[in-house]
This record gives structure tokens, C-alpha cells and sequence, in this order.
């Protein structure tokens, strides 16, 4: 629900120690504006930044594919936020979800209460364009969000275990079959690796649905894939997953999708378990909060991403219509990432008596992985494919990741998946064994559900924060976690010792997590 715009003079407030720039969204375009802010000075004082986001991560988007495809763990592509600003000094973060600007009282208003400041900058992202379509909106999966990301995962590993237990063909023809919506970078990425996970998956374990072949299906509405890159490159991308498996249907348009499938405008239907929409976003719904907005539903700002009338607020990356030279800028990472630092630096400049410059972006490319080893890269009249413009997609999008961390853990899971050709993260951690069981066709009975234990645990409860979905060692932690409140599923005497270090380690993180200091000194 969001609040409605106020429009009218600034607030008049009093004298101010430092001044306060409140920063919504941890995204590209957010975290960059933070980091150009932290400990800097406006004319006469401080700058304090407050960062606020509905989540305690950043999510690195260029890889949500790789978790739904089994390739990643949810750690490579997601890195909490309060480690990403530890050091940046003057910042602090705040974990809320926002509902709406009082740009009258200068004000942020959220599920958590309201934050005031001095300059604003929104940096929201974008959602999913379901072109107002509930049907679609609900019965297809996504890809923009790290939990859309392990859904989709723990869905198309289920379908495969599903179908082992199919006699019927046609059922189980539907059930390896996976349609993607869009042919743009995300329907392309996500196509080319779930074929080769699909296909590996079968050869290897599921000898017994061998002679039920698999299918990825990608539907586009236009004639190319890829129609934001030059001819040769998107010839190059149709090939490549062509040559991997992949079904592309061209001028394909798709008018409803069903518990069964999809149906395409031309009445043809398609029969499958998993439709992925990958077909268009759109601002986030906060955008409506402002005046103007644009295509796609983008905040209008103007050329130097200011708010008319309201100069003291600012809108960034995806969820504004930045003017560019020929049109209005891409919804791309790197829009997001320059928009961020330019706002901040505009927001400096306010702060110190001078004035804001216009926003010039500088195309650095756009690239698109075609599976393991081979990409299409686009970088101004430089066009790269296959190891080439894979080692370039790498090169850009390791610089780009966050966090060291982040950067080891994709490397590692990347290294490992190509040493021992295999998906190291195929597991299914949700219950989602009955892929489209229900009547309505609805695609799942709760998105939200716990992740699947062992009977031995099943009422366990892990408190608030799901380590054991975070972390590869917050498994082996969960556990002994867990045997704090089963004391009879402590470990025998003789086992204690080499156990007990866990333990402990265990109790300092849930101390840590829940600031139950009993637990520590237990
Ligand atoms: C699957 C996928 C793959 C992509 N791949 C690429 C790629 O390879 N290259 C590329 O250049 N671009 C890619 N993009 C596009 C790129 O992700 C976006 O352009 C970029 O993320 C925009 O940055 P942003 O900061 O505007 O928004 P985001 O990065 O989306 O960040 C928005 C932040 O706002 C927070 N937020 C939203 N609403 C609220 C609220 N009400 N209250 C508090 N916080 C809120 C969100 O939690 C999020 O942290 C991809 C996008 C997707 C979905």
C-alpha cells in the first residue's frame, strides 16, 4: 500500500547538526549512492546516511539464474547489506519496508515508523509487468527475486522427481516440460542453463524417465531473441541454444496461462508443469507516489534525476525514466550504478551551496551468457562470442560482485560445477513435491514454507532467522542448534567432545541472531 504525494513548500526545520540523506533501496543504484556518500562533508557539517531496504541483503541480479539453475547457492547471489557498509562511516542501515514519501514534511514512512531527511534518494528497483494479468502474475514463476530464484530451483528438481513416479506419458511429458516467457538477456541466460542442467540431470540420474525427453521451450513475442543487441550477435544467441537443446518459438505471443500450460495467442497450447516469466518488468509500485511517471511506469525525473518541484529528491536505476540520448536509458545495472554516484554527488554539491550537473551514463555493454564457455558481448562496436565474450562476462561481473566473499563462493561453486560437471547445489530444500497439484493451479500451497528436515526434526523449529538456508555451514550449525531444544537428541557421551566445539560455536551465533544471552551461557 503506498501513500499518496504530498506537494507543497519544504518544511521548515530546525538547524541541523549534520545533514541527513536518507537513501531507500540496497540495490546497484542505492549501494553506490551510500558508498559515494559515507564520510563525506556538505558545506558546513556532516553527512549522515541512512540506509533503508525490505530485506538485509543486496541481490546480485545478473546471477539469479545461476541459483535457479542449480549452479549457485543463494549465498553467491545475495550478500547481507550490513557487512557491505561495515566501515563506510556516517551510514547506517535500517530494515524496513517502505510504504510511502511525505515530500511535504520531508519524510519516509515505513512498517517500522517514519524517518526524516534532508535529501532523498529512491532507489527501489523494479518488479515483474504482469500486464495486469492475475492469472499470470500467480501461475507463472519469476526471476527477480533470490526466493523467486530457490522456488523455481526446488520446482524444477521436484518435477523431475515427480515424473519418475508418472506412468502416463502425457503427464509426464508436461512435467519436463519447461516453458520461459521472453526472449530477452534473462529468458536467454536462464534457457541455455536450464537445458544443460535438464539434460545432464536425465542422463545421469534419472535413467528410468530417459525415454521421456525433456524440453525447454522459449517463447517470444518478436522475431529475434536478444532485440537489444546487433543482428549478428542475436543470430549468434539463436544458434547457440538451438545447438543446446532449447525450443525457440518466435512472433509467439502468450494469452493466458493455465494449471496445465500456456496457451499462445494463435490458440496453440503449450502442456507444462513450469511457465518462468521473463517477459518485461516494470517500476516498483512506489513509483506511484510521485507525480509524473512514465513508461514502464518509471518515476519521470529530469536530466539531473531530480523530482520536479522537489529538488531535494532523487530517483535512481530502474525505478526512474532516466532521459538519455536516444530515449529514455536502459533498465540495466550499470544505469543503476552510474544514476546512484551521480546522485550522491549532486546531493554533496546541494548540501555545499553549489549546483547539480546533468547525468550523462557511459555505456560500458551488455553481455549474455549462451551456456558453459560461451557469451555474446556487446561492447560498443566490439562484439565478442563464445570463450571470448564468456571470459569478458566473467572478467565484468566478478569486478561487479559485491563482496569478496561473494566473489569466492562463485567462484568456487563455478570451479567445482566445472571440474566435476555437475550442479553442486541440486538440492530441494522446500516442499514442493507436487509441482501445479492443486485444483486452482496455483503453482505452489505456500511460497513461504519451511524448508524440508528430517523426520527426526520435523518439529523443530529454527528461531527467526533460517540459518540453514543462509549458509552451507549454517547446516551443520542448524543442527547442533537444533539439538539444544531436543535434549534427547543430544549427541551420546562418547561423541560429546568433538561435537562440542560446534556447540558452542552454535550458542555464540544464536546469541549473536537472537541476543538470547541465556543460550551463550549455557
Ligand atoms: C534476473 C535478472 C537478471 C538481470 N541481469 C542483468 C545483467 O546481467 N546485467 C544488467 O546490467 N542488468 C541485469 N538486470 C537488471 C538489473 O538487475 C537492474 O537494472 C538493477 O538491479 C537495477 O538496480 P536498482 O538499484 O534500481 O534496483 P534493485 O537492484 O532491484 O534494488 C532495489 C532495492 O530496493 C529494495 N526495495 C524495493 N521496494 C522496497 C520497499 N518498499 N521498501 C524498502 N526497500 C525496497 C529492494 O529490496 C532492493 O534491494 C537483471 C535483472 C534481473 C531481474
Amino acid at each position: 500500500m503506498t501513500t499518496a504525494v504530498e506537494m507543497s513548500a519544504p518544511a521548515t526545520r530546525p538547524p541541523q547538526s549534520a545533514v541527513r540523506v536518507v537513501v531507500v533501496g540496497a540495490g546497484f543504484a542505492g549501494l553506490a549512492a551510500v558508498k559515494a556518500l559515507a564520510g563525506r562533508h556538505g558545506q558546513s557539517s556532516r553527512v549522515d546516511v541512512t540506509l533503508v531496504d525490505q530485506h538485509n541483503y543486496h541481490v546480485f541480479t545478473p546471477f539469479l539464474y545461476q541459483v535457479a539453475t542449480a549452479l549457485l547457492e543463494p549465498t553467491g547471489a545475495a550478500h547481507p547489506v550490513r557487512p557491505l557498509i561495515r566501515g563506510l562511516r556516517d551510514v547506517e542501515f535500517r530494515l524496513a519496508q517502505v510504504s510511502g514519501f511525505n515530500f511535504r514534511l520531508h519524510r519516509v514512512e515505513s512498517d517500522h515508523g517514519s524517518i526524516d531527511y534532508d535529501y532523498l534518494i529512491v532507489a527501489t528497483g523494479a518488479v515483474n509487468d504482469y500486464f495486469q494479468n492475475a492469472d499470470i502474475a500467480t501461475k507463472t514463476f519469476s526471476l527477480n527475486q533470490l526466493d523467486a530464484a530457490q522456488e523455481l530451483r526446488n520446482h524444477i528438481l521436484s518435477c523431475f522427481e515427480a515424473a519418475v513416479w508418472v506412468t502416463d506419458s502425457v503427464e509426464r511429458s508436461r512435467l519436463l516440460t519447461f516453458a520461459v516467457v521472453g526472449g530477452g538477456p534473462t529468458g536467454v541466460e536462464f534457457s541455455a542453463a536450464l537445458s544443460v542442467l535438464v539434460h545432464e540431470l536425465v542422463a545421469r540420474d534419472f535413467a528410468v524417465i530417459s525415454g521421456a525427453e525433456p524440453r525447454v521451450v522459449l517463447v517470444e513475442g518478436s522475431t529475434a531473441l536478444l532485440t537489444s543487441f546487433a543482428p549478428d550477435l542475436q543470430d549468434k544467441a539463436h544458434r547457440a541454444l538451438r545447438a543446446r537443446g532449447v525450443q525457440i518459438e518466435s512472433t509467439a505471443l502468450v494469452a493466458e496461462v493455465d494449471k496445465d500450460g500456456l496457451v499462445l495467442k494463435d490458440g496453440r497450447r503449450l502442456a507444462s508443469a513450469t511457465v518462468v516469466w521473463a517477459a518485461g518488468v516494470r517500476a516498483n509500485p512506489l513509483a506511484d507516489c510521485f507525480p509524473a511517471t512514465g513508461t514502464r511506469g518509471r518515476v519521470m525525473v529530469g536530466a539531473t534525476l531530480q523530482v520536479e518541484r522537489h529538488p531535494e529528491v532523487f530517483v535512481v536505476g530502474d525505478s526512474a525514466e532516466i532521459p538519455g540520448r536516444s530515449g529514455a536509458l536502459p533498465m540495466l545495472a550499470q544505469v543503476a550504478i552510474q544514476s546512484g554516484r551521480h546522485a550522491a554527488r549532486s546531493v554533496l554539491a546541494l548540501s555545499s551551496g553549489g549546483t547539480v550537473s546533468t547525468f550523462h551514463y557511459r555505456d560500458l555493454g551488455t553481455m549474455a551468457v549462451l551456456g558453459r564457455g560461451d557469451a555474446v558481448a556487446q561492447i560498443g562496436r566490439v562484439h565478442l562470442t563464445g570463450l571470448s565474450g564468456w571470459l569478458a562476462w566473467l572478467a565484468v561481473h566478478l569486478a561487479r560482485a559485491n563482496s569478496w566473499q561473494t566473489k569466492a563462493t562463485v567462484m568456487f561453486d563455478w570451479v567445482s560445477g566445472l571440474v566435476f560437471t555437475d550442479r553442486p547445489v541440486r538440492l530441494i530444500t522446500r516442499p514442493t513435491v507436487e509441482p501445479t497439484s492443486s485444483e486452482t493451479g496455483a503453482r505452489r500451497p505456500d511460497t513461504r514454507a519451511e524448508p524440508v528436515r528430517s523426520v527426526a526434526f520435523a518439529k523443530a523449529d529454527l528461531p527467526s532467522v533460517n540459518v540453514a538456508n543462509t549458509h552451507r555451514w549454517g547446516r551443520v550449525a542448524a543442527l547442533a542448534w537444533w539439538s539444544q531444544d531436543y535434549p534427547g537428541l543430544r549427541p551420546k557421551p562418547t561423541r560429546q567432545k568433538g561435537i562440542a566445539a560446534l556447540r558452542g560455536r552454535a550458542l555464540r551465533l544464536r546469541h549473536v541472531l537472537t541476543g538470547d544471552k541465556s543460550s551463550a551461557e549455557d
